[in-house]
C-alpha cells in the first residue's frame, strides 16, 4: 500500500466526461470558439508567439461582434497560458470562447483548461463555431486490453480485444496429423507420434502467446476458445508462461477456429469483459461493507461524517457515486463577515439561489447574502481528498455495489485509516 500518492484514475475519468459533455453542449455566435491543443514538448513562448500572429490576423474579420470575440477569446487565452512555465507532462488543452448565456447578445468569453490524460500528439489551433473535442474523446474511450486465443488440433489463432477492437495478430498451423492413420501404420505407433506432434504444437502456441500477449502493458486477461478438448488440454498442460496462465479469464466452446472462432468468444463473454472493468469498483465497495458489517470502526459514510474523516487526515480511501449529482454552495454576507457553506442537490440550484437571497444573515440580520462560489460535490471531496492524501474512488451505477453505494449510503463512503476516537 503506498500511501500519500493518491490515485485519481477513476476520479480523472469521471471529470473528463463530464467536461466532455459541458463543452459538447457550447456553440458560439459564429466561428469563433478557440480550440489549442498543446503538444508536452511545446514551448509556451512559442504558442504565445503564434497567437499573437491569430490576433494580428483575426483583426480582417468583417463582422465587429466575431472580430471582438475572437480578439477577446485569443488574448485570455495568451494570459491562461502565461500562468504555464511549460507544458504539464501529457501537454495542455484550453478551449475558450464568447458563449451566450441567455440568448444572442449575452456573451461572455468562458475559458476551460484540460491536463489530458494522454500525451497530447499533435499540436492544434482552431477556431470554429463548436470546440474541437475528438482528441479527447478518444482518450476516455474504453482502453482495456484482452488477448484472445482461439485453438483446435489444427491450428491456433492470437487475437487482441482493444475497447471495442478486434485485432488478429497471428493463425497458425499445427501440423498434427489427422485422426485417422495411413494404412500399413500400427495403432501405438501412430498414438506416439500425434502426441508428440500435440505436444511440440502446444509449445509452440505457449511461445507464441508470450511474445504476443506479455508485451501488452496492463493485459486485463485472456479469453480461450476453440471447438473440442483441445483447448482444455493446451491450458492445463504446463504450456503457457505462469502470469499468462493467471490471466485466463474464461474458457469457451465455439464452433470455429479462425476469425469467426475469435468473433464468437467475444460475443460469448461479454459478462467476463465486464466483470473486469467493475471488478475494482465492486471491490472498494465491498471492502467498505466488510469493515462497516464487521463493527471495525474502519468504515463511515453520510456527508458530514465522512467531511469529517478527510479533514481529520484520518481517510484512506474515499468512495464517491458517480451519481451524487448535488453541489456544494459557499455563500457569504456582503455586509459583514459571515460565511456559511450548505449542500443542494444540482438540480435545485435556481431555487437555493433565490432562497439565499431571501434569508436574512443570522450574524448581522441583513438580506444581503449572495453564493461566492459552487462546486460540484464531488470535487468538493475530491480536492479534501487530494490534501490529506486519501485515495478516491469514483463507483458507477453498473454494479450491485454501486447502487448500494448510491442509494443506502447517500453515495458518499470511506474507509478509515484507523478508528477515530470515541468524544
Ligand atoms: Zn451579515
Amino acid at each position: 500500500m503506498v500511501h500519500g500518492v493518491p490515485d485519481k484514475s477513476s476520479l480523472s475519468q469521471f471529470r473528463l466526461k463530464r467536461a466532455l459533455g459541458v463543452l459538447a453542449s457550447k456553440e458560439g455566435r459564429g466561428t469563433e470558439l478557440i480550440s489549442l491543443y498543446v503538444t508536452p514538448g511545446k514551448q509556451i513562448y512559442d504558442v504565445i508567439s503564434q497567437l499573437r500572429q491569430e490576433y494580428t490576423t483575426a483583426s480582417n474579420i468583417k463582422s465587429a461582434t466575431t472580430r471582438k470575440h475572437v480578439q477577446d477569446a485569443i488574448t485570455r487565452t495568451m494570459q491562461r497560458l502565461k500562468l504555464f512555465k511549460t507544458p504539464p507532462d501529457t501537454g495542455l488543452v484550453i478551449f475558450c470562447g464568447a458563449l451566450p448565456q441567455n440568448g444572442p447578445g449575452s456573451e461572455r468569453i468562458e475559458l476551460y483548461v484540460i491536463v489530458p490524460p494522454d500525451p497530447i500528439r499533435i499540436y492544434t489551433y482552431r477556431c470554429d463555431s463548436k470546440f474541437l473535442l475528438d482528441p479527447i474523446r478518444e482518450m476516455v474511450k474504453v482502453k482495456e486490453v484482452y488477448g484472445i486465443l482461439v485453438m483446435d488440433a489444427s491450428g491456433a489463432i492470437f487475437a487482441l480485444l482493444k475497447g471495442g477492437n478486434l485485432e488478429i495478430v497471428r493463425e497458425i498451423t499445427s501440423g498434427v496429423s489427422g485422426k485417422h492413420r495411413a494404412g500399413g501404420q500400427s495403432a501405438r505407433r501412430f498414438e506416439r507420434l500425434r502426441e508428440a506432434e500435440l505436444n511440440s504444437f502446444f509449445n509452440r502456441v505457449g511461445i507464441y502467446a508470450s511474445e504476443i500477449f506479455l508485451q501488452v502493458p496492463n493485459l486485463k486477461g485472456i479469453l480461450v476458445g476453440g471447438p473440442g478438448p483441445t483447448k482444455y488440454d493446451f491450458v492445463d498442460g504446463d504450456h503457457m508462461q505462469y502470469t499468462l496462465r493467471g490471466k485466463v479469464l474464461s474458457i469457451v466452446d465455439t464452433a470455429y477456429v479462425e476469425e469467426q472462432g475469435v468473433e464468437e468468444v467475444v460475443e460469448k463473454s461479454p459478462g467476463t469483459l465486464l466483470a473486469v472493468r467493475y471488478r475494482e469498483e465492486k471491490q472498494a465497495v465491498q471492502k467498505f461493507l466488510y469493515e462497516l458489517g464487521h463493527g471495525t470502526g474502519l468504515a463511515t459514510y453520510g456527508e458530514e461524517e465522512v467531511r469529517r474523516s478527510l479533514k481529520g487526515g484520518i481517510a484512506q480511501m474515499l468512495l464517491l457515486s458517480a451519481e451524487l449529482k448535488k453541489t456544494r454552495l459557499y455563500v457569504k454576507c456582503q455586509s459583514c463577515d459571515h460565511r456559511e457553506e450548505r449542500t443542494v442537490s444540482t438540480a435545485d440550484l435556481h431555487d437555493a439561489e433565490d432562497e439565499i437571497k431571501n434569508t436574512p444573515c443570522p450574524k448581522c440580520n441583513n438580506k444581503n447574502m449572495v453564493i461566492d462560489e459552487t462546486k460540484d460535490l464531488v470535487d468538493d471531496f475530491a480536492d479534501m481528498a487530494e490534501q490529506a492524501g486519501t485515495d478516491i474512488e469514483i463507483i458507477t451505477k453498473e454494479t450491485a455495489e454501486g447502487e448500494m453505494l448510491r442509494d443506502s449510503f447517500g453515495g458518499i463512503a470511506a474507509i478509515l485509516r484507523f478508528k477515530q476516537s470515541q468524544t
